[in-house]
């Protein structure tokens, strides 16, 4: 890479390199954490995209971060990558030592680039080393498929997770906020590979995922009912949802705020965070003769004022 040099020179004349005070300002903002999106920069797409060529690491292709480091003939490597190449660089062999690129991290402090989400609607426009802070809590960032039981791999925004809950894991589809669910189990006493139920409500303009299943408690089942809101923490908060089950002159009841997918499905398990039935009272209120597991799940879901 030859031309590195003069790749510097045209960069501090478009961007503003020469101007000291521009990096600090910019991470202070950054540090402020904010949704600073949106002003306006209009840098040389071609130069950019040259910087930004100049900033992936060429061994493990990841957007370097400082520190920098670089040999003596200038070639550029991650902090991450350094250890691994003894001391070697990767692109010509020589010594490597332990000179950072003091010119590229400016640089890169410099740049503004979209937020990586933007296909999905963020209009945000970031500071190179604020980038990847926004990237992790961007509220276009795709969710992961909320199916449980499986790994599934789908990620998508909310239309599309729906429309694949329902095409791809046949999933139940439900309108309204009140459901009366009844699950049934043959063999109660089996519960290794733990079952797990899923249905969705579409309410309020929004999707709501009920979860029912078994999993092992120390030596018991144990069955929890929840549910999750397809969509943010912040957007979960306005609703509420209760659950009942009961037979024989029994109820529990338990009134809940939905978790956000954005929660994996074990995450909410797993802190008890719903209707928890024993599997004994799981018995006993499904009548008969304990051989079969039978409950009727009510419940409702409402926005709160
Ligand atoms: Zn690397
Ligand atoms: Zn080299
Ligand atoms: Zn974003
Ligand atoms: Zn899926």
């Amino acid at each position: 890479m030859a031309s590195g040099s003069n790749y510097f020179d045209d960069m501090a004349d478009d961007v503003g390199l020469a101007e000291p005070t521009k990096g600090e300002a910019m991470m202070d903002v950054c540090e402020l954490g904010g949704d600073i999106a949106q002003h306006q920069p209009k840098p040389n797409i071609s130069v950019v995209s040259s910087v930004r060529e100049l900033l992936e690491c060429p061994v493990c292709l990841n957007a370097m971060y400082p520190p920098i480091h670089q040999c003596s003939n200038g070639h550029t490597l991650c902090s991450g990558c350094k250890p691994r190449v003894h001391n070697r660089c990767p692109t010509c062999r020589h010594e490597l030592g332990n000179i950072r690129c003091l010119a590229l991290e400016k640089v890169a402090a410099s740049l503004e680039l979209p937020c990586k989400y933007q296909g999905y609607g963020c209009l945000g426009i970031y500071p190179y080393y604020c980038k990847m802070k926004h990237e992790s809590q961007c509220s276009f960032r795709p969710y992961n498929c909320p199916y449980a039981g499986s790994e599934c791999t789908a990620v998508g925004d909310i239309p599309y997770l729906v429309t694949h809950l329902k095409d791809d894991h046949k999933v139940d589809m439900h309108n309204g906020s009140t459901f009366n669910h009844r699950y049934v189990k043959s063999n109660p006493q089996e519960v290794e590979n733990a079952t797990w139920m899923l249905t969705v409500f579409s309410c309020f303009g929004q999707y709501f995922c009920l979860h029912f299943e078994a999993f092992q408690m120390g030596m018991a089942p144990v069955y929890i009912a929840f549910l999750r809101f397809m969509g943010d923490d912040s957007e979960a908060k306005n609703y509420s949802y209760s659950l009942e089950v009961g037979a024989n002159g029994r109820k529990m009841i338990w009134q809940g705020v939905p978790r956000s997918i954005r929660d994996s499905h074990k995450k909410v398990r797993d802190s008890y965070d719903g209707l928890v039935i024993q599997r004994n009272m799981a018995l006993f209120l499904s009548g008969g003769d304990r051989k079969e597991l039978k409950v009727r799940v009510t419940g409702r879901i409402w926005k709160e004022q």
